[in-house]
């Protein structure tokens, strides 16, 4: 048998694989939240992170040439929007930290301008190396400006450093399947606001020492074919998922512009839909799903249902006049949507 036929399914999976990595190194961060919410985000942490400092729960992290800190917060005082949002990991930039940020060497030394936290009861007994590596995670978020999937890459080239990339990968397919599934997905979890000091701020740290050689580490790692595959098998699992909600959503559709009366819509399309969705269930598939990857197919397609549904509502007003079609809705319990939930992870749970 030749070498080349042998290594020849590993190297194009990694290729297929490291394409994806390439296109999203030029994401930068979504700089898209409003400076209201960010300042009300950043009130959220700082309060969270001056309590795990009275607690003694904020940690140092020295390894690799990186030099952190991370505050170990539990999920009943972690607003619900973070979590859902971030996973068991999340990061903030003190809008009033810039002096310290942009003090370069001050910044090296200390925690700087950046608040680093790890919900450590999200899963049940989350080892140590679990805890430190996600932490590693939200640090290569900031240093390459939110972008999940390199930040991914540095966790796990880390995590191989020290010899216990298996390890690691096991542990989260075990404990946090969602998480393995959204290894490979567009994630940008970092929101800032958009502001041309945040962006300064922003490059004057991707611009440090420390930067430099996270970058070269997130360069130089490759995935372990063992690992690719299975990557592979879950980014499969996600894109027939996605088959699936597209058909779901299309059955649904003919409900929708069909004649018949509201509470005959609401009650078939609710039915057809977690009829098609629980293939979902039977397959297997729904601990392996990617949320991040098919939520917001998920969404938009659900949106434009529901705009259909109101659009059939309107028509129907004026065929039937004011007094029936009350009536009509009436009887379908006044809907103004089709009342499935727009976030997917909530439709999963309904199956
Ligand atoms: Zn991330």
């Amino acid at each position: 048998m030749s070498l080349s036929i042998r290594i020849s399914p590993q190297l194009a999976l990694r290729q297929s694989l490291e394409i994806n990595l390439g296109q999203v190194i030029s994401i930068k961060p979504e700089l898209k939240i409003s400076l209201t919410l960010y300042k009300e985000r950043e009130g959220i942490c700082t309060k969270l992170y001056k309590d795990a400092l009275k607690k003694g729960n904020v940690r140092q992290y020295e390894g690799h040439g990186m030099t952190f800190e991370f505050a170990l917060v539990s999920i009943k005082d972690v607003p619900e929007f973070i979590y859902k949002q971030c996973g068991h990991a999340f990061s903030h930039c003190l809008m009033s930290g810039w002096d310290a940020l942009l003090g370069g060497q001050r910044y090296a030394r200390s925690r700087g301008s950046w608040l680093l936290f790890v919900i450590h009861d999200m899963y049940p007994e989350m080892p140590e190396k679990a805890i430190e590596y996600v932490a590693v995670h939200e640090r290569g978020e900031m240093v390459t400006l939110g972008d999940h999937n390199l930040a991914s890459k540095l966790e796990f080239a880390i995590a191989a450093k020290e010899n216990k990339l298996r390890w690691y990968m096991n542990w989260i397919e075990v404990n946090c399947p969602a998480s393995f599934a959204d290894v490979f997905s567009y994630q940008v979890h970092l929101d800032l606001p958009d502001t041309e000091k945040m962006r300064d701020a922003l490059e004057v740290f991707q611009s440090s020492e420390e930067a430099e050689l996270v970058l070269n580490m997130i360069e130089e790692f490759e995935w372990p074919y063992s690992v690719l595959q299975r990557l592979s098998k879950y980014k499969k699992v996600s894109d027939e998922v996605a088959g699936i909600i597209s058909r779901a959503i299309s059955s649904a559709e003919s409900y929708v512009s069909s004649s018949l009366r509201v509470v005959q819509i609401t009650t078939s399309v609710d039915a057809m839909v977690k009829e098609t969705l629980h293939e979902i269930v039977e397959r297997g598939f729904k601990q392996y799903v990617s949320i991040a990857r098919v939520g917001d197919l998920w969404r938009k397609q659900l949106i434009s249902l529901d705009t259909k549904f109101a659009e059939v509502l309107t028509n129907k007003q004026q065929l039937l006049g004011l007094s029936v079609y009350i009536d009509e809705l009436g009887e379908a319990g006044n809907p103004n949507s089709l009342g499935l939930p727009l976030d997917f992870a909530e439709m999963l749970a309904l199956l």
